[in-house]
């Protein structure tokens, strides 16, 4: 097997990421946008030790389950894996990928792992996008095939998302089909003004230019969006004649309802900066449950609220928490303390991010709740045991981390807490499936309960229930 090579082959399964296997003389090909059950001719990539790439030349025959996705940048921009296969395909196999990772990694066979909790929506279904500007136009396949006329003041300005691997180039996006249909409108019309008045985007190379990011956020409770316009501060007459444009344009439109410019200077690729507020107050709206979230222009929040709805109910019932004590470690704004508390003694939360902290603990004012307490603490230090033990002991544990999984140093110590119940959610089910290897010791694992937080994508949210042995 060698690159740039075609073989013909059948795809046999979809890997944890989101790629279709196959196997072309016993070894391991990825190939990404395939279905289980397709015939496709591929063209090796990469050919590594134990596994290769490929990438789709020719669908010979295609998989039954196929069917046709409804972008038309599907397979370029990166972001949907599945858009291709039908929804309810795409849940078994999410279940699938929880089901190997638990067997597998956490050689952990005997739990129940339910069927996957569908998400209420499956378009539309984001309430944050985070676009780029960038002075690198990725171009399609389709348009270099077909050598259409592409300006060289058009390949240097792009809306849209980054490419996978490609830090530097970005594919124009006019649609996206996982947000509101006002936020196309407001992309478009930004591209288009910017592109007219000849607006650089920022080069991420030299630090030269003025649009960065442009992040949406939609409030899926009070139906409010928020436009965030991320420049540098190298503003010229035309980037001024710009900002006036956007600032009439926005104020007056009836589509937005908090309008914001954010100036950032750094080096760094990550959206933030100084914030001016041009229309509101800066702050969106939403509700989980019963509890309101006032929501920072740049704070991390669940991203599919509808389903976020159905997360803290699945948690709050596997907590089992009335009148107990509970701590929820990594509790970001609160999300899960804040609901908690409503039926809990006492709710802990604890979380690094000073800012997300502050968040949470206006929240628990603004819905009058007086049993939560939110600490700004590094879980993962080597005293966290010593750290924790200042706090009174908890019948429940909440845990939410972030990919890697729980940190060593965290995992030690709550297996000398010992609570009885803990209620482990995880966005990564290979880490979650060695966490809970650990934790099987002296835990039962009652059962498993995957959401789908992100249709079209490969992720996966899991909750698994530990109850202490004896
Ligand atoms: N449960 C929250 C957030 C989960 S995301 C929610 O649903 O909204 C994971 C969180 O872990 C983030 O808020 C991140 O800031 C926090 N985090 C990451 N590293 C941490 C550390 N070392 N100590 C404490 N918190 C950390």
């Amino acid at each position: 097997m060698n690159t740039k090579q075609k073989v013909v082959t059948k795809i046999e399964s979809l890997a944890f990421e989101g790629k279709g296997v196959a196997r072309v003389d016993g070894k391991v090909v990825f190939v990404r946008y395939a279905v289980p059950n397709d015939i496709v001719e591929i063209e090796l990539l990469r050919n590594k030790k134990n596994f290769a790439e490929g990438k789709i030349t020719r669908i010979v025959e295609p998989s039954p389950f196929r069917i046709e996705p409804i972008c038309k940048h599907f397979g370029v921009c990166g972001g949907c894996s599945f858009q291709n296969i039908p929804y309810e395909v795409q849940l078994e196999w999410k279940r699938r990928f929880v089901v190997d990772a638990f067997e597998k990694i956490g050689k952990i066979s005997n739990v129940e792992i339910k069927s996957v909790l569908p998400s209420p929506k499956i378009f539309g279904y984001r309430n944050k996008m985070e676009f780029s500007f960038g002075t690198s136009r990725w171009l399609t396949d389709e348009e270099i095939e077909t050598q259409t006329e592409i300006s060289t003041k058009e390949k240097q300005f792009a809306l849209g998302f980054h490419i996978p691997e490609r830090f530097d180039k970005v594919l124009n996006i006019n649609y996206c089909h996982l947000q509101d249909e006002r936020g196309n409108t407001i992309v478009n019309s930004i591209r288009n003004k910017a592109f007219e008045l000849d607006i650089p985007a920022y080069n991420l190379r030299n630090h030269i230019g003025f649009l960065r990011n442009l992040i949406l956020r939609f409030s899926f409770t009070t139906n409010e969006l928020l436009l965030n316009l991320v420049t540098t501060s190298q503003v010229g007459e035309k980037e001024k004649k710009y900002l006036d444009w956007f600032k009439e344009n926005f104020t007056s439109s009836e589509l937005v309802d908090q309008l914001l410019v954010t100036t950032n200077d750094s080096y760094s690729p990550t959206a933030f900066g100084t914030i001016e507020i041009l229309k509101g107050n800066g702050y969106l709206f939403e509700n989980i449950g019963e509890v309101r979230f006032r929501i920072s222009p740049f704070a991390f929040f669940q991203v599919n609220t509808l389903q976020a709805n159905n997360l803290v109910s699945k948690v709050i019932e596997y907590a089992n928490a009335k009148e107990k004590i509970v701590w929820d470690m990594y509790s970001g704004a609160g999300t899960f303390s804040l609901p908690l508390a409503k039926v809990a003694k006492t709710v802990i939360g604890l979380e690094s991010l000073e800012s997300a902290v502050e968040d949470a603990k206006f929240n628990a004012q603004l819905n009058g709740i007086e049993n939560a307490y939110f600490i700004a603490k590094d879980l993962h230090t080597k005293n966290i045991l010593q750290e924790l033990s200042k706090f009174p002991n908890p019948e429940v544990m909440i845990i939410d981390p972030p990919r890697s999984g729980i940190h060593k140093n965290l995992l030690n110590a709550i297996i000398t807490i010992k609570p009885e119940r803990i209620v482990y959610v995880s966005c990564n089910p290979t880490t979650q499936a060695r966490d809970c290897q650990e934790f099987a010791k002296y835990y039962d694992l009652v059962e498993i309960q995957p959401v789908d937080m992100f249709p079209h994508t490969y992720h996966i949210e899991s909750i698994a229930l530990l109850v202490k042995k004896g």
